[in-house]
């Protein structure tokens, strides 16, 4: 450091000290990043050293700047590990909410010393009160991105909120039994507060994967609650086959993170024994619930369908292969009330009759991620275009529909998801 550099400061210091009453944290803040390894204090008390020798030695009062918050910051940590309990966390955060008022004292006192040095007095706050809750946790780490806990702290307003991140699991479910839907529907009538056509469960249907899948987990977690992000979804009566489902599941507000996802799986097949089963667990990072949601892989269904009129094992046999292509879908009326209505172009890969008997067959179906295949089926009154039924002239309908695979193309393998990582591996 240069001696004009030096005389700058002892000059500034000596000012600020002059104009009213400062705290050391405020005062060592203002030179924060000058000199390395040491703390605001110290510093503060090398420049309190230097002012005294030319006779200033400051005011006595309350920090004109920050109101002596900094003065407050262990009995904040304090509060902060009190608040934290017997929540288990590995890394942490603490952030400040500072008020209008030490805002605009802070931006007064830079303007009028000039300072070139400052530490914005939210970052050093944040350091201060973390290095103390460490210090009374007895363990943790900050991390600034995605931590297990934050403390949001308004010193102004006396209070501090806590959130805490959710945990992810990774896996695949089936679905063996129709009539469950893939995650909890409140009930139509009372929009699930509880009432007499729900026998105050506030719910439509008693379970769902969510929470056949949910329930060892939140108790496990000591959580809140658990949400199912499933890759697409199939419909209530449908059952879902095969490998399974990829699928992320949130626990939420968990008061503990070290869980065995695979044991409680275990858990989740003995309960849900014929109805739900899951597999492939493992815990993963948040980002694997956007890779599982955007994935669109490509399904294969069976259908039981049934027709008007009588049709030959023959003519079924060419109308699905006929419709082998591009499929042409305007958003179906069943869904209509929670999709934008568009035309799609999906494919139908290949398809095949296992069984035909004049007025009911059964098809497996190879198709794109999207395709809606009741309505490639019914023709949906005009709104899919080719359909079976359009193809036959007569009605049709899926009686029973089960997703027996959903293709692994494109799919990020589990390992990937596990580690958050991208569908490309990049
Ligand atoms: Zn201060
Ligand atoms: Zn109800």
């Amino acid at each position: 450091m240069t001696g004009e550099v030096l005389a700058q400061v002892a000059l500034t210091a000596a000012n600020m000290l002059a104009a009213g009453p400062i705290c050391d944290a405020c005062l060592g803040g203002a030179f924060g990043r000058l000199g390395h390894g040491l703390t605001n204090e110290e510093r503060a008390r090398s420049l309190r050293g230097v002012a005294a020798l030319v006779g200033e030695r400051g005011k006595p009062g309350p920090c004109w700047v920050c109101g002596d918050v900094f003065g407050e910051a262990e009995a904040w940590a304090a509060r902060a590990r009190a608040e934290v309990g017997e929540i288990e966390f590995a890394t942490y955060l603490c952030a400040v909410r500072p008020s209008l008022r030490w805002q605009e004292a802070e931006r007064l006192l830079v303007e009028r010393f000039h300072l070139a040095h400052a530490e914005p007095q939210k970052h050093a706050w944040n350091r201060t009160v973390g290095k103390a809750f460490e210090r009374l946790a007895g363990h943790g780490t900050v991390d600034f991105s995605d931590p297990d806990v934050k403390f949001t702290i308004d010193p102004a307003a006396g209070t501090i909120e806590i959130d805490i991140a959710s945990v992810f699991v990774y896996g695949r479910y089936r679905k063996l039994e129709r009539g469950i839907p893939q995650t909890h529907w409140p009930c139509r009538r009372c929009r699930g507060r509880g009432c007499a056509e729900c026998g105050g469960t506030g719910k439509q249907y008693a379970d769902s994967v969510e929470e056949l899948v949910g329930a060892p987990f939140v108790q496990a977690c000591h959580a809140s609650g658990a949400i199912l992000h499933g890759a697409g979804r199939e419909d209530i009566d449908a059952r879902m086959l095969g490998s399974g489902r990829p699928f992320v599941l949130e626990i939420v507000r968990p008061h503990v993170r070290s869980i065995d996802a695979r044991a409680l799986g275990g858990e989740v097949n003995a309960a849900a024994r014929g109805r739900v089963e899951v597999s492939n667990l493992r815990l993963c990072r948040r980002d694997a619930v956007g890779i599982v949601k955007e994935t669109d892989a490509g399904k294969t269904y069976r259908a039981r369908v049934e027709f008007e009129k009588d049709v030959s094992p023959d003519a079924l046999v060419a109308a699905l292969d006929s419709l082998v292509g591009d499929i042409a879908q305007r958003t179906p009326r069943r869904v209509a009330h929670r999709r934008a209505d568009l035309v799609r172009t999906r494919r139908l890969r290949a398809a095949r009759v296992t069984r035909s008997e004049l007025r009911e067959a059964e098809i497996e179906m190879v198709t794109d991620g999207g395709l809606y295949v009741k309505e490639l089926v019914s023709g949906d009154e005009g709104r899919t275009e080719p359909s079976l039924a359009g193809r036959l002239g007569t009605a049709a309908v899926v009686r029973e529909l089960d997703v027996l695979d959903i293709s692994s193309d494109g799919f990020p393998d589990a390992e990937e998801v596990a580690r958050g990582g991208s569908p490309s591996g990049e």
